[in-house]
């Protein structure tokens, strides 16, 4: 994973956020978020903080983490200095803080826990002010930087590839955990490092439930199966939704599947630089209530997707956020009626200088098994 890391731009980033504190208020900022250090660093393991200091070009980041992760943060962290601590990195970082003579520390106000905000407060004893800061490092992961973006390209594409091992595995009776494993083994043959998410397969009636994990249900004789996975590929994520049918279709159900297909296509079709995220989800949303299905229509159309499997920007209704070229969506409409099932087609879409690039090229037709 080391080649993958040190074709990110961690130097740019960090010179971003840096540059960001003082207008943000703060001089220096505390990232608690594993996400956000990722982002900023390289690290990948599961316990570490990172300072980003600003000031011009004296800016500077400093990385706690433990022992364990010695040798990994020696091969991953890019572009900071290095303290491998005794107690747990939080508590190091804490004291060395208060020995500094910065006066305003950030803190992410999305992430930090209140015992941790407390065990800040008590350490500093007054001598830096803490100041809340939300969405910094957010707001730079917006929009996806070249390498980015051939990683989710890449990690979309082992996902699609898992849509043949769901349709061998569906028949009558097997179980819905059954048709999942063979999904997830798929993609670790495919060389996933894990789902980004459980597996979701519903099968039948509960194909109404938006978000149905496998579970140890048989695939009844008819009805919808809601499959909805992803990977995740060298840090990061994919996130696809496709709807199958077992047995013969009623023209109901077909009705029902043409009508998310459509509203789908509608908001795929919406996307581009300078549209609002409440304009993407209107579209699908308002061609499903004319087809009748409005009262369906439970969730918002999407999410972004990156180092994190659901991250900003919110497709939802009235979002005035407007997309912009590199930022990774997905359009996923979906209609639910109790007792009888639920259909749902997600995709993953690029927004580009032009319109937008669909990353995840499984068919929509419907197909019965
Ligand atoms: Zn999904
Ligand atoms: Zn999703």
């Amino acid at each position: 994973m080391a080649e993958f890391h040190s074709l990110m731009d961690y130097a740019t980033r960090q010179t971003k956020l840096a540059a960001a504190l003082s207008p943000a208020g703060v001089e220096a900022l505390l990232v608690t978020h594993l996400p956000n250090i990722r982002y900023l660093c390289g690290f990948s393991g599961t316990a570490g903080v990172l300072l980003v200091t600003g000031g011009g070009r004296r800016s500077k980041c400093i990385f706690y983490t433990d022992g364990r992760y010695t040798q990994q943060a020696g091969e991953e962290v890019k572009g900071a200095k290095l303290v491998i601590t005794k107690k747990a990195a939080f508590t190091e970082a804490c004291a060395a803080l208060s020995r500094t003579r910065q006066k305003v520390l950030g803190f992410e106000a999305d992430h930090l826990s209140y015992a941790a905000h407390r065990q800040l407060t008590q350490t500093l004893r007054g001598r830096v002010r803490l100041k809340a800061v939300a969405g910094c490092v957010e707001d730079m992961r917006l929009c996806k930087d070249q390498e980015e973006i051939g990683q989710i390209r890449a990690s979309a594409l082992v996902a699609a590839s898992l849509f043949q091992a769901a349709l061998g595995a569906i028949r009558p009776g097997v179980s819905e955990n059954l048709v999942a494993g063979e999904m997830e083994l798929q993609a670790r043959r495919a060389g996933a490092d894990k789902m980004s998410f459980d597996t979701i397969v519903s099968a039948g009636r509960r194909s109404a439930l938006p978000h149905g994990r496998a579970s140890a249900q048989p695939v009844p004789g008819n009805g919808f199966i809601i499959l909805d996975w992803g990977v995740i590929l060298a840090g990061y994520c994919s996130d696809m939704t496709r709807t199958v049918h077992v047995g013969p279709v009623s023209a109901a159900r077909r009705r029902m599947y043409e009508a998310v297909r459509a509203a789908q296509l509608a908001s795929i079709e919406s996307v581009r630089p300078g549209v609002t995220a409440g304009e993407v989800d209107r579209v699908g949303r308002d061609l499903l209530k004319k087809a009748g299905y409005g009262a369906y229509f439970t969730h918002s159309t999407g999410h972004g997707v990156g180092l994190e499997v659901h991250e900003a920007p919110r497709l939802a209704k009235d979002q005035s956020l407007k997309l912009a070229p590199g930022m990774v969506v997905t359009i996923e409409p979906g209609i639910y009626i109790p007792d009888e099932g639920g259909v749902r087609i997600e995709d993953m879409v690029l927004v580009t200088e032009s319109g937008r690039e669909v990353l995840t090229p499984t068919t929509k037709d419907l197909i019965t098994l």
